[in-house]
């Protein structure tokens, strides 16, 4: 539809797949066309965030659509909260069923960089969000931890994948897996036990997608195995 393209032509965003859902015009929409809590739009305005970024405009309807999606932007242009958003509004409500999120991030700077966002975020609503620390991974006996969100970089949680049976996380209720940067996941050094945490993530329903910087040909591949009818945007020059 007109209105569709335009936006996509004034903010540089290319899209692929199969319909593709619209683009935002701004954030109040997360609350007439989705439904979005009050709280979610009271912590934009308290971040200071007045509209959208190119990528959040696009990437955001996508997931709220239960669509995966290959999502490639530039960085510093918001990446995070194009993913935590849709999270928060699917997840509604905290609750005890197991890890219901999962957010791999290449480094432990950035998953904990990323934990403190997400928290942020979340401000308002009793989500427990985890980040995988050495504690944690000593510590914890997985089948007690209450957890909505875990973030974790792919070698910690493969480590806990593949404890003794008691105290071994189970990943098979995971609604939500985020693969940020994941360029990075899927290089050689990480590839092992990126690949293992994305099968142990077994949910049928299971909606995952990839962020990132750079989004090369061998990462699409890879993905694409896995993903089911996912939708590719890309915000700034396509050819980059
Ligand atoms: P990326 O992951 O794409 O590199 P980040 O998610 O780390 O980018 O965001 C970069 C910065 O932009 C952060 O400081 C974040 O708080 C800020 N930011 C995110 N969304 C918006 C927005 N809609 N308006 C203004 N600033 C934003
Ligand atoms: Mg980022």
């Amino acid at each position: 539809n007109e209105r569709d393209l335009r936006l996509r032509k004034k903010y540089g965003i290319h899209v692929s797949g199969n319909n593709v859902p619209s683009p935002l015009q701004g954030f109040a929409e997360l609350s007439t066309r989705y439904g979005c809590e009050s709280y979610l739009l009271h912590n934009l305005v308290k971040l200071g965030f007045k509209e959208p970024t190119p990528i959040q405009r696009q990437a955001i309807p996508v997931l709220l659509s239960g669509r995966e999606c290959f999502a490639k932007a530039p960085t510093g242009s918001g990446k995070t909260l194009a993913f935590v958003y849709p999270m928060l509004m699917k997840l509604k409500q905290p609750s005890k069923d197991g890890i219901r999120a999962v957010i791999l991030c290449h480094t432990r700077e950035l998953a904990a960089q990323t934990t403190r966002e997400c928290k942020k975020m979340a401000k308002g609503n009793k989500f427990r969000i985890k980040l995988m620390t050495k504690e944690l991974m000593r510590n914890t006996d997985f089948t007690k931890l209450p957890c909505d969100i875990l973030v974790s970089t792919p070698r910690r949680l493969q480590l806990c994948i593949c404890k003794k049976k008691k105290k071994k996380i189970d990943l098979s209720r995971v609604e939500y897996l985020v693969l940020d940067e994941s360029d990075k996941l899927f290089e050689r050094s990480l590839l092992e036990q990126t690949d293992s945490v994305v099968k142990a993530c077994s949910n049928p329903s299971i909606i995952r997608s990839l962020f990132s910087a750079t989004l090369p040909d061998f990462v699409e591949d890879v993905a694409r195995t896995v993903m089911h009818d996912a939708v590719r945007v890309i915000v700034g020059d396509k050819n980059a």
